[in-house]
């Protein structure tokens, strides 16, 4: 801490500055590679789990920067969303995602492609023409797609909010609501509520084994997406207890390494040669 002098304390340390110093230059290498088209995606299927059928794949970003590690999204998709590059980031990723598919298409004429979106993506007002043109331009039918979007885009059930679900509806797309349990959305808003889907946050599915209270959150949600008639699928499954509990609470749909870790195009293909399903 640095004293002013007049009676302000600046709280002032190196490792602050160093963050910061960090950060801005994995903004601007993060910058450089979506530039230069260095960013890929990996694909985590989502299957039927009464069926074991594949319903879909979610689209997460991946980054690599040259003669580096790997940098998980969780460290840079809160740069980019802070920055507002996440914008231009979030536009690559629908249309790269929307590219892909393509390449699913003619087998899975039914698959769903679920794309991540972050708030600030989803509240700017050309969001949903922005969906409307990238649809368009790669000719595929909005039935195949859909928005994953947090309970941080604002009032869920408000006017705005309805407005662009109507809107983005008309054009087959689904919405999913991402990590559904972790948000304030009151319940009240929930009634009013005009998405397709809950995902239960991977958190409670890892406490579904462990403890009572993680099975009853889950429960609840089940429960919740039953008498809101949405689908509810559970991500980040990983044993086959959590599976068969899930199957057993009269969970839909779910993605999790224990079925498939997130796959780069080719190796999802052949996944899904072998999944056969
Ligand atoms: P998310 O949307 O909740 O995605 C699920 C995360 O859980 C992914 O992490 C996925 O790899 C991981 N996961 C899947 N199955 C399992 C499992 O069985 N066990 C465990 N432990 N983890 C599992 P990932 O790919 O590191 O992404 C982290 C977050 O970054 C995502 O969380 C999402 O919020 C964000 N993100 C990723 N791609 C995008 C994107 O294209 N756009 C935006 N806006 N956000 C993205
Ligand atoms: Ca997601
Ligand atoms: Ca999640
Ligand atoms: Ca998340």
């Amino acid at each position: 801490a640095k004293n002013q002098g007049h009676g302000s304390c600046v709280i002032f340390n190196p490792s602050m500055v160093e963050e910061l110093r960090y950060h801005s230059q994995m903004l601007r290498s993060l910058k450089r590679d979506l530039d230069l088209g260095q960013l890929f995606l990996e694909y985590q299927p989502q299957i039927d789990l009464a069926t074991s059928q594949l319903l879909g794949v979610e689209a997460l970003v991946r980054w690599h920067p040259a003669g580096g590690q790997r940098i998980p999204p969780d460290q840079f998709i809160h740069l980019a969303e802070q920055s507002g590059l996440i914008i231009k980031l979030g536009d690559w990723v629908l249309q790269q995602a929307l590219l892909d598919l393509q390449e699913l298409l003619p087998e899975f004429p039914n698959i769903r492609m679920a794309v991540n979106v972050s708030a600030l993506q989803f509240n700017q007002p050309d969001f949903e023409t922005k969906v409307a043109k990238a649809l368009k331009n790669s000719g595929v039918s909005g039935q195949n797609l859909d928005l994953e979007i947090t309970e941080s885009v604002g009032v869920l059930g408000s006017l705005e909010v309805e407005n662009k679900f109507t809107y983005l509806k008309q054009l087959g797309v689904t919405l999913s609501i991402d990590d559904f349990g972790t948000g304030f959305s009151s319940l009240s808003y929930l009634e009013k509520l005009s998405a397709d889907r809950l995902k239960i946050d991977r958190s409670f599915v890892a406490k579904l084994d462990a403890s009572d209270s993680g099975q009853r959150i889950v429960q609840m949600i089940i429960g919740l997406g039953q008498r809101l008639n949405l689908q509810v699928l559970a991500e980040g499954i990983e044993t086959n207890s959590q599976l068969e509990e899930l199957k057993a609470l009269g969970c839909h749909e779910g993605q999790g390494y224990l079925i498939a870790r997130p796959l780069a195009l080719d190796a999802l293909l052949e996944w899904i040669d072998q999944w056969d399903c």
